[in-house]
């Protein structure tokens, strides 16, 4: 059986392409390895608009009631390994079966890059996190740790320097690789303590993180700190896709209304070349690609 769609992923972008999909009574289902995605890892949300505050899962909860309202047909636990366009037929497969349909949205997000060091599974959401624009006034007057190197890792560490007590900037590397004025702006401060060639060992505490533990060249220490944000990069969930084009990051190019280079495959959310990587940014590409998809429908008729 050919369906009209497949939407793979079930963050806030593809949750919301399912609910305007079905309001469009189109035949679809959704493949995903979870449901709320990236969104229902953030502790305090305070910029999903008609929510001053709510946690990530809390918002997801009602993401998925809201979905589930229409009776969708969802397939959980199950990861899409292919999608390829062939004959006019998109063809996917996953680690559970092959699907067929003739529009996809990809709204497979992003995942962050894990240090891997012991602990950090452990401590993730108690004290280790990916997201200072997100979880850093969680820290405020705390002493903290940054790692990474890049713009992101700067830009986390400038940030936090205005919440933190202290911000330890930790970088594997012997140089940064971020921006130059990012880097004065760090050097400069006071509150920043910048550890070169250093790499992380072991996250420790107890309910929530108390120490980490680095080595410097042979130098080892452990620094008090109860926050620990790991701004090591992110990658986009893009690998499955062939045939279509992604810019240097791998984020799958799209126009402004979430076409790929592709005819009837779209994407949504941060999965895609769209700046900015937000729940409200998600779920409005999520709503305006299964539109898309709506209109692709209308035409192959
Ligand atoms: C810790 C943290 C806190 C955050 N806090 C905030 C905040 O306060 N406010 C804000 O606006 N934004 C916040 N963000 C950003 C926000 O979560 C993302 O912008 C948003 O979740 C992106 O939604 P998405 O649907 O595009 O992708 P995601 O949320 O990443 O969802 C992707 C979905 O695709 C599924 N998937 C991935 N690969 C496959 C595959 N191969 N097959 C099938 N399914 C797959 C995943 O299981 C998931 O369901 C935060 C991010 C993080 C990491």
């Amino acid at each position: 059986m050919i369906l009209d769609l497949i939407i793979i992923g079930a963050g806030p972008a593809g949750i919301t392409a399912s609910v305007y999909a079905a309001r469009k009574r189109i035949k679809f289902l959704v493949i995903t390895k979870d449901i709320g995605g990236q969104a229902a890892w953030s502790s305090d949300v305070e910029n999903y608009p008609g929510y001053q505050f709510i946690t990530g899962p809390d918002l997801m909860a009602k993401f998925q009631e809201h979905m589930e309202k229409y009776g969708i047909q969802l397939n959980l636990n199950e990861e899409v390994v292919e999608l390829e366009k062939k004959d006019n037929i998109i063809y996917i497969k996953t680690t559970k079966a092959s699907y067929e349909a003739k529009t996809v949205i990809i709204s497979a997000g992003k995942k962050a890059k894990e240090i891997g060091a012991p602990g950090e599974k452990e401590y993730k959401n108690k004290g280790v996190a990916y997201c200072v624009t997100c979880d850093g006034p969680l820290f405020a007057e705390k002493d903290v740790a940054v790692f990474g190197g890049g713009n992101s890792a700067l830009d986390a560490a400038i940030q936090m320097t205005d919440i933190a007590s202290k911000v330890y900037l930790v970088n594997i590397t012997g140089a940064f690789t971020g921006d130059p004025i990012m880097q004065e702006k760090l050097k400069n401060n006071p509150k920043v303590k910048i550890l070169h060639n250093t790499r992380l060992e072991s996250i420790t505490g107890e309910k929530f993180v108390k120490s980490i533990n680095v080595d410097t060249q042979g130098k080892k220490q452990a620094l008090d700190v109860e926050g620990v944000f790991i701004e090591i990069g992110m990658i986009p969930n893009s690998w499955f896709a062939s045939g279509l084009d992604k810019n240097e990051r791998g984020e799958i190019e799209v126009n402004c209304a979430n076409e790929t280079n592709v005819p009837g495959i779209f994407a949504a959310g941060d999965v895609t070349s769209v700046p900015e990587k937000q729940i409200v940014i998600a779920a409005g590409d999520g709503a305006k690609a299964a539109l898309g998809a709506f209109r692709y429908l209308g035409r192959l008729k």
